[in-house]
Formats: C-alpha cells, sequence, structure tokens
C-alpha cells in the first residue's frame, strides 16, 4: 500500500492505483464478459463484480491493470484519462484514504 496523497492534476495510469476500476461498470449488449467476473445488481443491472477491496474483479492486482484489456467492456474504452471523471474518481479515492490514515 502505497501512502495517501494528494491527487495530481496530471494523473497517468501507469502509476495509479486503477482507481476507475472501483467505479460500477455497467455492461453493454455488445460486451462479452466471462460470467464469473460480473453479477447483477437488486435493480437488475448486469455490472462488473467487485472484489472485498473494492476493486473490479478483473484487476491484475499485482500490476494494477486490466486483466481483460483486449475484451474490457465499452465503458472502460471510453473512459478517458485525466478526463472530468477520471479527476473526480481520483480526488474521492485520496479524500477516503486520507481520513482513513487519520482514524488510524
Ligand atoms: S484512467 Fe484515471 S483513474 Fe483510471 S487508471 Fe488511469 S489515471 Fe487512474
Ligand atoms: S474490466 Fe478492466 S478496465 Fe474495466 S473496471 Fe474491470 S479491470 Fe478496470
Amino acid at each position: 500500500m502505497t501512502e495517501p496523497r494528494p491527487a495530481s492534476k496530471k494523473a497517468s495510469c501507469a502509476s495509479c492505483d486503477a482507481v476507475c476500476c472501483r467505479l460500477t461498470v455497467v455492461l453493454q449488449p455488445e460486451d462479452r464478459i466471462p460470467s464469473h467476473l460480473t453479477t447483477q445488481l437488486p435493480s437488475g443491472l448486469h455490472v462488473m463484480k467487485h472484489d472485498e477491496d473494492g476493486w473490479c474483479v478483473a484487476i491484475n492486482s499485482t500490476r494494477m491493470n486490466c486483466g481483460i484489456y483486449e475484451s474490457r467492456p465499452a465503458i472502460c474504452r471510453r473512459f478517458v484519462m485525466n478526463g472530468p471523471y477520471c479527476k473526480a474518481v481520483r480526488s474521492d479515492y485520496f479524500e477516503e484514504r486520507a481520513a482513513a490514515a487519520q482514524q488510524a
């Protein structure tokens, strides 16, 4: 685990904890994802499953990158590094970690 740090203005996937892979990924009809990596929410939405730490189960936890990159869901393909959602999710993540570190 790395120490909590502020979300830098310029993020890089190469040095990020794949924070966007903690978001809910709603699967699209064209997605072809193995069923053991997906689940259905009570609302009926078909989504990527998360592990107990909050990351998508398709993550390669050693490299912290996508383990199914070539066949990743459409929503993941559209996610833009340094785009507004990337910045927002990183900011939230670092705030949560800083708060957790203060309570420890
Ligand atoms: S898109 Fe943003 S949040 Fe996702 S891995 Fe890259 S830098 Fe991190
Ligand atoms: S499918 Fe891959 S890119 Fe999409 S959330 Fe899961 S690990 Fe991340």
